[in-house]
């Protein structure tokens, strides 16, 4: 068959690569000049700065796509195990370091709790197996009826999927700090973890099964990589090739191929659409082919929340910093209700700080690193679920302090979504002028919209 695969993110690469690799003859179009969706790769001023994903957890699922194609992962991408897999940061000043040693976990546990949660911890991290392995066999079976649901039913009150996250967490563990480190995880995929059902408290033992490793070069070459096994294996991308229409015979309702905005078209018989559902109904598919699912039925899909994230380098290396750093804030059920329930900016917010080069030097500049008198670089990714709009001010590059915890806390009050984007955008006006010429490289997108096209300003702050 003649396929076209839209999107060039993970799914679709994956569907791309499975379908190439089952004999078809696929083609991969998508809209961005590179591929990687949501895995898109910046580079600027020396430094590789991944767009969106870090955090591998479930290497298989990429093992699987080079197996089905005859060839070897490790031929084409290596990945490497992170320890810890993340130093969680509390407001206190007190640091949990968190990875899948046993003896490590329950050492921090004791200290923690002065030994109350010890055995908590050991009964709640038994309570996660049996859940990992209900879960984990669901994981890839679409529940696209209503048998097929009902089927899982008893599995699902046995294991009290009814609780959320935070609710089974808290009946093992007592210190709050503890509660938190153990329940943030549903946020790892958009969700709040007091509403999130205990299923997803899997993510704590597929962690401990499998480590949280990192793919040397960065997502972007876990990206190259599958592109090149597709291409390896006979398939064809075109990039910067944006589908207008998804075209559908009205006779036999099946699709007949994609027409580009070009004006192009594309025969297949077979379209797989791995662009954002809501959006791809909406402007791809002819209303009359969808006749359940209507705009005014996407118009009340319910959309998990968005974040902020800016991209910077730094003339300094921080070797205190992991490789991932979640540095809470005061509040946590307060902050998740903030996100979201009120959908408002918290005063109080919590980042994920992404530091790669912890564990692959390469993705920041070397020549520079020569050329400053021994000083070595680093490049670093943080993600708030609140504007950041500060830490792109000249403040970073002015300072010494890490641009980590200090500059990005700074910033945030009661405010719109709307209104700390505006504002964000004047601190980048702001940051322009008084361009510092030296060695912060910044750029701040919220990621549910594409790439934000950055001015540089020769070395200094970029807007
Ligand atoms: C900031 C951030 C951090 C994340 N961190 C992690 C992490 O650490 N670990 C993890 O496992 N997951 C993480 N995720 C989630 C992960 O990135 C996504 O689940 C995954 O990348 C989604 O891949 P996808 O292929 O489904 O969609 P996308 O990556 O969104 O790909 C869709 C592609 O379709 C293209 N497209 C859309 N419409 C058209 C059209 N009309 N014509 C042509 N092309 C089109 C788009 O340009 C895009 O390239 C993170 C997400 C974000 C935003």
């Amino acid at each position: 068959m003649r396929c076209v695969v839209i999107g060039s993110g993970f799914g679709g690469l994956a569907a791309a690569i499975r379908l190439q690799a089952s004999g078809h003859q696929v083609t991969i179009v998508e809209k961005l000049d590179k591929a990687g969706g949501r895995a898109y790769v910046f580079q600027q001023d020396g430094f590789t700065f991944d767009a969106g994903p870090t955090i591998i957890t479930a290497p298989w699922v990429f093992d699987e796509l080079f197996t089905v194609s005859g060839k070897r992962r490790e031929d084409y991408v290596q990945f490497v195990p992170l320890d810890p897999f993340y130093n969680i940061r509390f407001e206190d000043g007190t640091v949990f370091h968190y990875n899948g040693d046993d003896e490590n976990q329950i050492s921090q546990v004791r200290a923690f709790s002065n030994g109350r949660d010890v055995d908590g911890y050991r009964r709640l991290l038994n309570s996660t197996r049996p859940i990992y392995d209900v879960g984990m066999a669901l994981l890839d079976k679409p529940f696209l009826t209503l048998w097929s649901f009902l089927k899982v039913i008893p599995d699902l009150v046995r294991l009290r999927a009814d609780r959320s996250v935070a609710a089974h967490v808290n009946r093992f563990l007592t210190d709050d700090r503890l509660r938190r480190a153990f329940s943030f995880h549903p946020l790892l995929v958009g969700g709040n973890p007091f509403n999130t059902s205990s299923v997803y408290t899997l993510i704590h033992r597929l962690e401990r099964e499998w480590g949280v490793l990192f793919c040397m070069g960065g997502t972007g070459a876990l990206v190259r990589g599958l592109l090149q096994l597709f291409e390896d294996i006979g398939g064809k991308v075109r990039l910067s090739s944006e589908v207008a229409e998804i075209e559908v015979d009205r006779a036999t309702k099946t699709t007949t191929g994609v027409r580009l905005v070009s004006g192009e078209r594309i025969a297949a018989d077979l379209v797989v659409c791995n662009g954002d559902v809501a959006e791809a109904y909406r402007r791809l598919v002819p209303a009359w082919a969808r006749p359940s699912t209507t705009d005014a039925r996407i118009k009340r899909y319910t959309y998990s929340m968005s974040l902020f994230v800016i991209y910077f380098g730094t003339d300094k290396v921080y070797p205190d910093t992991a490789h991932h750093e979640i540095i809470l804030g005061k509040g946590y059920k307060e902050l998740l209700e903030d996100v979201f329930d009120k959908k408002i900016l918290s005063d109080d917010f919590s980042l994920y700080l992404h530091r790669p080069t912890a564990t692959d030097p390469s993705l920041a500049y070397r020549t520079w690193a020569a050329a400053s008198i021994g000083k070595s670089w680093g490049s670093a990714t943080a993600i708030g679920s609140c504007s950041i709009s500060r830490i792109a001010t000249c403040r970073g590059c002015s300072r010494t302090s890490s641009p980590s915890v200090a500059s990005i806390r700074a910033t945030s009050s009661r405010r719109s979504t709307a209104t700390m984007a505006a504002r964000s955008a004047r601190s980048r006006r702001l940051c322009s002028r008084r361009t510092c010429g030296r060695t912060i490289a910044a750029r701040i997108s919220p990621t549910c919209t594409s790439a934000v096209p950055a001015r540089t300003r020769g070395r200094g702050c970029l807007a």
